[in-house]
């Protein structure tokens, strides 16, 4: 047990094998809409949810562990974990670890921070928790764009394999405008055809870094 955790930007292998994960959720109308896309595809993904959007959609979670996809723990508030407490953190992640425990995850759930940012105090906590922090070697910026070409643009660009593709399928409401995930899932509907001409296949973050 150190003082830093382990932080996994993409799988060390050569099969192309590449995961999908998709952060804030769960949406429910956009999650919905991704995991009808995954059940007709034969697809698994991984979810980096938070807690206060566990607690408002069981029925989602329990429809993504019944489907297969992983579940993993993106803290309770999506708070920026930069210069906060240890107890805060340590209270953020434990949290939503016990409600996904209690709608039935099993075995090892992994870490996304918000922001993709962990400091001091975050890294500290999370390797005293044993915690994986599953970072992305390919950041689309998803939640900033309307056409989905440009997302793709930016997955064709990066990916290798062992990738890790970071998605968004809900988000922060800002200024009233609400959350609008369209074009992610636009773009997701493109790359599970695309993706598998060019020799790759889908599987969960832990599916990916256990080879
Ligand atoms: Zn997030």
């Amino acid at each position: 047990m150190g003082i830093i955790p382990k932080i996994i930007f993409k799988a060390k292998i050569k099969e192309k094998l590449a995961a999908l994960t998709f952060d804030d959720g769960p949406h429910p109308e956009f999650t919905i809409e991704l995991l009808d896309i995954f059940k007709e595809n034969g697809i698994k993904a991984t979810f980096f949810v938070t807690g206060k959007n566990i607690e408002k959609y069981k029925m989602i979670i329990r429809r993504m562990i019944a489907e297969g996809h992983e579940l993993g723990n993106h803290t309770y508030s999506h708070k920026n974990l930069i210069f906060k407490k240890k107890s805060m953190i340590f209270e953020e992640i434990e949290r939503t670890d016990k409600l996904l425990r209690d709608l039935g995850v099993k075995g090892d759930i992994f870490f996304r921070p918000p922001y993709g940012r962990i400091l001091f105090a975050a890294a500290a906590v999370l390797a005293s928790l044993n915690k994986k922090v599953i970072m992305w070697n390919i950041p689309t910026k998803d939640y900033k764009e309307n056409d989905p070409d440009i997302i793709l643009k930016r997955i064709y660009k990066r990916i290798k394999p062992g990738s890790i593709i970071e998605l968004h399928d809900c988000g922060v409401e800002r200024a009233g405008k609400k959350i609008d995930r369209q074009a992610t899932i636009n773009a997701v509907k493109i790359l599970i055809n695309e993706l598998p001409k060019r020799g790759y296949e889908f599987r969960t973050v832990s599916e990916l870094i256990k080879y």
